[in-house]
């Protein structure tokens, strides 16, 4: 055990949550990158960020599943005793008009991207209300702000994750608990990767500083949400997206 601050990211083995992960440890955090199905690219951050002389470690859990989140809370505590800091990043998306998005598809999506958040955020608050300190991070979209035509059930479980973050945020307040959400615009990852480049084209056009969001705008602001300079920040909704939706 140290005294360095822990953090746990969800959903950290590609994108956003990766390089989340490797700015956190870069930063000076012990980080636990959780991971779902990509155990190989999970293993290669570790080992990145492990080779430069900050600290990692792997979790496998579907945070959608109550019992995993827990495991993977636990994890953190067993190995450094507290969590000073909780990423809920992790999501699915998926393109599909509402009138064909299946009873599962539907359910599914929300147990991911929304129950996800509630299962590990339920279960890493307790110690950080006995160590009356703590940050959590809800990463939810522009689209849980303004909607997304063909991404109904992307677009809810998203604002649900809003709602969620100013609710605990006044509950939490008094234990000196920051609850915060991050709404990104268009971020290159692999989320993006079914979109055409005529439909890439066009959404670039929309964006007032004409380019797409990369890994890093979300990361840094991550990092300006698990910073002691935000403390007196909380239940704010911060969108870093390039002017898309002002
Ligand atoms: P991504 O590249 O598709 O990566 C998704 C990550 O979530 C992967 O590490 C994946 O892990 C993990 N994940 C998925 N289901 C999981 C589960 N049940 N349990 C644990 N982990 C799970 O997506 P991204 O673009 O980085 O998105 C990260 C977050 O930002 C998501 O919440 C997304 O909705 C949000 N966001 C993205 C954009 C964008 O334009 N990219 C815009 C707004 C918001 P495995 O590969 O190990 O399964």
């Amino acid at each position: 055990m140290t005294n360095k601050r822990s953090a746990v990211i969800t959903g950290a083995s590609r994108g956003i949550g990766a390089k989340t992960a490797e700015a956190l440890a870069t930063e000076g955090f012990n980080v636990i990158i959780n991971y779902n199905k990509s155990e190989e690219a999970a293993k290669n951050l570790r080992d990145k960020i492990l080779a430069s002389g900050a600290n990692a470690d792997i979790y496998n859990a579907d945070i959608g599943d109550y019992v995993q989140a827990k495991g993977l809370m636990d994890f953190c505590l067993e190995k450094h005793g507290k969590i000073d800091v909780l990423v809920n990043n992790a999501g699915i998306s998926q393109i599909k008009l509402f009138t064909e998005i299946s009873v599962d598809e539907w359910d599914e999506m929300v147990r991911v991207n929304l129950n996800g958040v509630f299962n590990c955020t339920q279960n890493a608050v307790k110690s950080m209300i006995s160590n009356k300190q703590g940050k959590i991070i809800n990463i939810s979209s522009i689209w849980g702000i303004a909607g997304s035509s063909c991404e109904v059930h992307y677009s809810t479980a998203k604002a649900g994750i809003i709602g969620f973050t100013k609710a605990l945020a006044k509950e939490l307040g008094p234990s000196n608990i920051q609850v915060n959400c991050i709404a990104p615009g268009i971020i290159l990852t692999d989320m993006m990767s079914g979109f055409s480049q005529a439909d890439m084209d066009a959404m670039k056009e929309e964006i007032p500083l004409q380019r797409f969001g990369i890994e890093e705008d979300i990361a840094n602001a991550v990092l300006f949400f698990a910073a002691e300079k935000s403390d007196y920040i909380t239940g704010q909704v911060l969108s870093p997206n390039g002017g898309i939706l002002i």
